[in-house]
């Protein structure tokens, strides 16, 4: 006889785990099904090498709903998140404006760097350095972007409407926005359009005139989009980045003790309290579909389970193709999901430390090295990584965004010893045909390692003698560790064609699917990636809402 549960949640990322605690919660018999050994997904902490721990894919948090972390008492089980200060970003040797000297006028080091930290008036001495005009727009640009996160923000929280659907009522969330909208100044309005459809160099360059500030701002317009720093639609991306707020700080990005697998865990935890199963090592092989609606799953060991609904937190690709008989689904629905663009375009380097390294522009372990270094010297620079992959090829250069955790959690290596992960951009999952394709990956794996390793050491050229062990992950190996389809760390592109009530397909971005019964709760679905949790929040809350239950 077939276990039977009242909700079965496929994959064990966070948004699953959220998910299946909130159904759980509600009293709904749960379990979730992880393929993998570990929970977490690209949320996950491991051992690589004996000793030294990493968040083998992402490594900051900002993003995670403050909801969340309150109504299921995250703290309580163990999420602690420590903040991480400030952004430095070494430029090349030349390009500085006025060289950093110590007290006594003598320069410190060589070569030049900017330093953004969260002290506000540090950051501005700093940026004096650079531009006196820099200066009073960024006084300036700082609050005006808080008060477009401000505005923008609730949507994270909403069920997109369907804007086809005669129904009125879901519409409703959407006349607070546009009350809020009425409320902005026309300054603030025509700033919001700019977001929407400018470029992130194109909206930055009309505020800065220093090209490193322009530069680093611009990455978080890039990260993990197949775009470049001069594409339309980026400056979306900078804002969707400054919706993150740790304990009511926007824009803060912090650290979770133990890596993000710790946020994993705690979730884990608390869906576990609220009674759901949780099982690893347990990869779905089928969604069993019968008369329109899903009835349970089939195992890869061939075990069956039923279940009054079926949960899917893996992306949409891999959900309705992979998971499905071939023809459940219509053939208009089926073409929309194999347009939706994945094309990862981000690769991570872990690296097992000696010893810290040593960045010329600023020698020393001072605080620096505590917060983001940021590989983005120059917009040009930029630009020219993007233009690699446009080709086919990863970064002869690359964009890197780097931090060192053991700086903050001690807890992740042996003592004096460190461990530093290095975020890439651009690795094209679709390498050009003379690189092999696709495939190619596995032959270029060290390759792509090296020229991360060398990008770093142009500005720290001790770093190479300092590395014990380094994990180079391609947006293959991305694939295929947590089964993102082509490596998009986003499980989908954050294209603005791609969001809201269009993700992951037009008329589809409530949760529920062509099929009765089976839901999509992860980062396919609106508002897209990063940990956030608001995916699983909201698809199990419409879940229980279609079932008449009460949260
Ligand atoms: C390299 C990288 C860096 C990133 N950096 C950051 C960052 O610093 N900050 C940030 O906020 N976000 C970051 N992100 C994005 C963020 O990690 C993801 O958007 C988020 O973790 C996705 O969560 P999810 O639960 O929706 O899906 P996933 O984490 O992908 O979880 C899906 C789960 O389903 C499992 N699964 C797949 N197929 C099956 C099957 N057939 N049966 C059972 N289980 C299955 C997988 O093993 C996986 O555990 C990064 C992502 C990557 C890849």
């Amino acid at each position: 006889m077939a276990q039977r549960y009242d909700a079965i949640v496929i994959g064990g990322g966070h948004n699953g785990l959220v998910s299946a605690a909130y159904l759980a919660r509600a009293g709904l018999k749960t379990v979730v099904l992880e393929r993998r050994h570990v929970l977490g997904g690209a949320a996950v902490t491991e051992e690589v090498f004996p000793g030294f721990r990493f968040s083998v894919f992402s490594y900051v948090v900002s993003l995670l709903r403050p909801e969340i972390i309150r109504e299921l008492d995250l703290p309580r089980h163990g999420l602690d998140i420590l903040p991480l200060d400030g952004t430095f970003t070494p430029v090349y040797e030349g390009t500085g404006r006025t060289p950093p000297k110590d007290g006594n006028g003598n320069p410190i080091g060589t070569g030049d760097y900017l330093w953004r930290v969260n002290d506000h008036g540090r950051t501005v001495r700093e940026l004096r350095r650079w531009s006196k005009l820099d200066v009073e727009a960024y006084e300036e640009y700082g609050p005006l972007m808080v008060d477009m996160a401000r505005f923008i923000k609730p949507i994270l929280a909403i069920v997109p409407p369907d804007p086809a659907s005669i129904d009125p009522r879901p519409l409703l969330p959407l006349g607070g926005l546009l009350r809020s909208f009425q409320k902005l100044t026309e300054r603030q309005q025509a700033v919001f359009v700019q977001l929407m459809t400018m470029s992130a160099y194109d909206f930055l360059d009309q505020w800065f005139e220093t090209d490193p500030l322009k530069a680093t701002m611009a990455a978080s317009g890039i990260i993990g989009t197949f775009q470049g720093v001069r594409s339309p639609g980026t400056a979306y991306v900078l804002l969707h980045h400054y919706m993150g707020e740790i304990d009511g700080a926007f824009r803060a990005w912090g650290i979770p003790k133990g890596g993000t697998g710790g946020i994993s865990n705690a979730i884990a935890s608390a869906a576990r309290a609220n009674g759901a199963e949780i099982r690893t090592e347990a990869p779905v092989a089928r969604i069993q579909v019968g008369g329109g609606r899903a009835s349970g799953v089939v195992l890869e060991s061939g075990e069956e389970l039923e279940a009054t609904s079926v949960i899917s937190s893996v992306d949409v690709r891999r959900t309705f193709i992979d998971l499905l008989e071939p023809g459940s689904i219509d053939a208009e629905f089926e073409s929309e999901v194999r347009r939706f663009k994945f094309r990862g375009s981000s690769g991570k380097v872990n690296m097992a430390l000696d010893a810290l390294p040593n960045f010329t522009a600023l020698p020393g372990e001072g605080e620096h090295l505590r917060g983001a270094i940021s590989m983005s010297p120059s917009v040009d620079d930029m630009e020219r990584a993007y233009d690699d992959a446009k080709y086919g090829r990863f970064s002869a250069k690359p964009y890197i965004d780097i931090v060192i955790p053991t700086l903050v959690d001690p807890s992740m290596a042996p003592p004096g010893k460190h461990v530093m992960s290095c975020f890439v951009q651009y690795a094209p999952y679709h390498l050009d045909e003379s690189l092999g394709g696709a495939a190619g990956w596995d032959q270029q794996r060290e390759a792509f390692g090296d020229a991360v390793v060398n990008r770093i050491a142009e500005f720290a050229p001790d770093l190479p003698s300092k590395i014990l062990h380094r994990q180079v992950m391609t947006p293959l190996d991305i694939e295929r560790t947590t089964g993102l389809t082509e490596g998009n760390i986003f499980a989908g592109e954050l294209s603005l064609e791609q969001l809201f009530f269009s993700r992951p397909v037009p008329g589809w971005a409530r949760f529920k699917t062509p099929i009765k019964d089976l839901w999509l709760c992860g980062s396919s679905t609106h508002p897209g990636g990063g940990i956030m949790g608001a995916n699983g929040r909201i698809a199990a809350l419409e879940v229980l809402r279609s079932k008449g239950k009460r949260r």
